[in-house]
């Protein structure tokens, strides 16, 4: 299943009743996660006009969830409780994190975000926990790996954004424990935990190492250094156990450095 429909099976289906929804007559491509209906999880979707196009174009129900505006279910965009200018939307919600698993559904948000969001009457997620930028996502590591086996696999959004189409494209799952997928309209990071543990060990006991092997991957990453480097080979072969960690890290100089911003 795809993880827009996930997300919508476990959360976002309870606002169907408010959407304009309508039956998939003749097959339809959704305008923001370009699946054909037959791959929908239902064959519903809403008639929406894009505002740059200004055409009415089919958005499927799992993604329009997104662009859904709702006093009801998450509170106020804009304006205050006693004057609403503008209903919360999903899709709008630039900063908070948000994780969809099995049987739990739990939303990071700023205290702001937070505040407008239960102005609702029925709020969407029970669970609303204020965390932001980087303490956000240690927050929801450590609870992603407290989760036992039966809530995986599960979705991570680390930023929903303002970008729906990118958001939904890259949405995948974390499938366990020891691989968490932090999701975003960018693409997503790919967090080996049994890597960062061994990498934080070795932070912690052997401080000098750590801080020369981070600064040599770093300059590699950014392609000051070879991979034939002398002082790099040097220093592999006089360090065998940060040799070993730095052949787990991942191939990607990108996937590299989002790695090492996890473990310190
Ligand atoms: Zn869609």
């Amino acid at each position: 299943m795809d993880c827009i429909d996930f997300i919508w099976m476990k959360v976002t289906h309870a606002m169907a009743g408010e959407m304009s929804l309508q039956p998939v007559v003749e097959e339809q491509t959704c305008y923001c996660c370009a699946r054909r209906s037959r791959h929908w999880a239902v064959p519903l979707y809403e008639s929406r006009v894009d505002s740059y196009i200004r055409l009415e174009v089919p958005i499927c129900a799992p993604c329009n969830a997104l662009f859904h505006g709702s006093y009801h279910y998450l509170g106020i965009n804009r304006g205050t409780v006693e004057k609403p200018i503008a209903p919360g939307k999903l899709g709008l919600l630039v900063g908070c994190g948000l994780i969809v698993s099995q049987t739990r559904t739990l939303l990071l948000a700023n205290p702001g975000w937070a505040k407008r969001l239960h102005s609702a009457e029925q709020p969407l997620f029970e669970n609303v926990v204020q965390a932001s930028g980087k303490a956000a996502m240690e927050y929801a590591i450590e609870t992603i790996r407290e989760l036992p086996e039966s809530e995986f696999p599960l979705v991570y959004i680390h930023d929903i954004g303002r970008k729906k189409t990118e958001l939904v494209q890259q949405l995948e799952y974390t499938p366990s424990r020891d691989l968490i997928i932090a999701c975003s309209p960018e693409p997503p990071i790919k967090l080996d935990m049994r890597l960062i543990d061994d990498l934080r060990t070795l932070a912690t006991r052997d401080k000098k190492t750590w801080t020369t092997l981070r600064l040599l991957i770093i300059d590699h990453c950014y392609g000051r250094i070879a991979p034939n480097d002398k002082p790099l080979q040097i220093f592999l072969a006089n360090h065998p156990q940060a040799r070993a960690l730095a052949q787990r890290l991942p191939v990607d100089p990108h996937e590299k450095l989002q790695l090492l911003r996890a473990v310190s």
